[in-house]
């Protein structure tokens, strides 16, 4: 049998691989374009996952990245429900799981990250989710369908929160675990955990932070509660688990990249494997916004940024990958932008009052303006980008004053 060519293969068809395919043809490259992707749909936005379409606000046709004639018209072909099993870098080609092997010329690697796993006694029983793809979802709106009220979420992270929110607003009795002291501990400062936690209480919501899951209980079949390690049993008809994510790269560290939490890639994307390049979720790369450590970052911003960087090099300009990080979540009528990273800030301020429900948090480093968590607040979110992309000098006491407008806060002009 014959290998299947393309010039670039892209494996992952979320949204680092769409919009990959979609920089390559606007820039003009005219080869083939192929996206190998495990999952049986067309690319779609996964932040509704775990918003509107959790919600049913929004139906699945809603939030395709792009409808089916777009791929056919600039001739992006897809192999769906294919899973890339191994890397010969050398030989420039991929094998897959049907057993069939693909050649390339360049190879782009979106495969994102797999959700991690609990692995306690009772993490195998029915009734245990994860929310990082549609077939999650869907697997948790049918639990919901079929009976589930009492559920119990382990992890405060974004997604914990945004679950928890759905639900709570779909009827559900919700009870969230969280092992650090406050929610949202790994993302943002201690105002913003606050605030959150005392509006999804507010909600009806039970949060119990400092709390380790022992194990999930069952009736040998179905879950049926959460153990805490304090010996408290959480009771559960459902169980949504949202502690992060595994880089799914095992195909390229077998295959020599370099890399250990996600793949190693330069400021181009490109991995120490001859044409191959990471992009999105799974690829570790040096982020000026981060001081230049070596981060991974889980973002739809970064994975479209990331796959801007990755064309632009197949298409010859090779432009350093330079963009200032930036995210949301909604949860109720909550807002929250950030912008820029907060890693290694020595001092937070506080801009308007969070009972307002509308505030933000700036965080500095040496005076220097390095991010912001905006909640309800678009006019400083708008504001910050600038001023953050600039590493602009800023007033502590002048941004405490919500009165002033944020760019006013800053000691320097900023253009
Ligand atoms: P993905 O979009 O995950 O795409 C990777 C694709 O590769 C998947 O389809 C996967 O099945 C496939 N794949 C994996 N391995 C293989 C293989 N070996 N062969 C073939 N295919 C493979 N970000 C925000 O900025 N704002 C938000 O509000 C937000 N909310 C989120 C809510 C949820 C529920 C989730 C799960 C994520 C959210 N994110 C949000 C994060 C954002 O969606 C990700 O950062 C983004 O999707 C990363 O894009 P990616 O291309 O790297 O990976």
């Amino acid at each position: 049998m014959a290998t299947e060519h393309a010039d670039v293969i892209i494996v992952g068809s979320g949204h680092g691989g769409a919009q990959a395919a979609i920089a390559l043809r606007q820039r003009g490259f005219t080869g083939s374009i192929m996206v190998v992707g495990r999952e049986a749909t067309l690319p779609y936005e996964r932040p509704p996952l775990s918003k509107e379409y959790l919600a049913r606000d929004k139906p699945f046709k809603r939030i395709l990245i792009r409808p089916a004639a777009f791929w056919q018209e600039r001739n992006i072909t897809f192999r769906t429900g294919s899973v890339a099993t191994a890397v010969d870098a050398d030989a420039h080609r991929i094998d897959l799981d049907d057993g069939q092997s693909l050649s390339y010329g360049k190879l782009i690697w979106a495969a994102g990250g797999d959700p991690r796993r609990m692995t306690c006694s009772g993490a195998d029983l029915a009734g245990i989710h994860y929310v990082r793809d549609k077939a999650d979802a869907d697997r948790v709106m049918a639990e919901l369908d079929g009976g589930a009220r009492q559920v119990v979420v382990i992890g405060g992270g974004y997604i914990g929160l945004e679950a928890a929110a759905v639900l709570t607003k779909l009827g559900c009795t919700v009870t969230l675990v969280e092992a650090q002291d406050r929610v949202l501990a790994r993302v943002a400062g201690p105002e913003l955990s606050a605030f959150y936690e005392a509006e999804h209480r507010a909600k009806g919501v039970t949060i119990l932070t400092g709390q380790a899951v022992d194990c999930i209980t069952g009736n040998g079949t179905r879950t049926t509660g959460v153990r805490l390690h304090n010996g408290e049993v959480l009771p559960a008809d459902m169980v949504i688990a949202g502690i992060g994510i595994v880089p799914a790269v095992a195909p390229l560290l077998a295959a020599g990249a370099q890399g250990g939490n996600g793949v190693d890639v330069d400021i181009y994307c490109r991995t120490s494997l001859p044409d191959v390049y990471a992009i999105g979720d799974c690829a570790a790369h040096a982020n000026s916004f981060a001081g230049g450590a070596a981060i991974r970052l889980e973002s739809v911003q970064n994975a479209h940024d990331m796959a801007a960087t990755a064309a632009a090099d197949i298409c010859g300009n090779p432009t350093a990958y330079h963009a200032i990080p930036w995210f949301w979540s909604n949860q109720y009528d909550l807002k929250l932008q950030s912008a820029g990273l907060n890693l290694g800030h020595d001092r937070h301020v506080q801009r308007g009052d969070p009972a307002t429900r509308s505030f933000s948090v700036v965080y500095l480093r040496e005076g220097r303006i390095i991010s912001i968590d905006c909640v309800n607040a678009m006019k400083d979110y708008v504001q910050a980008r600038k001023l953050i992309e600039a590493g602009t000098l800023m007033d502590a006491e002048r941004i405490a004053d919500p009165g002033v407008p944020l760019k006013d806060a800053a000691v320097e002009t900023v253009s």
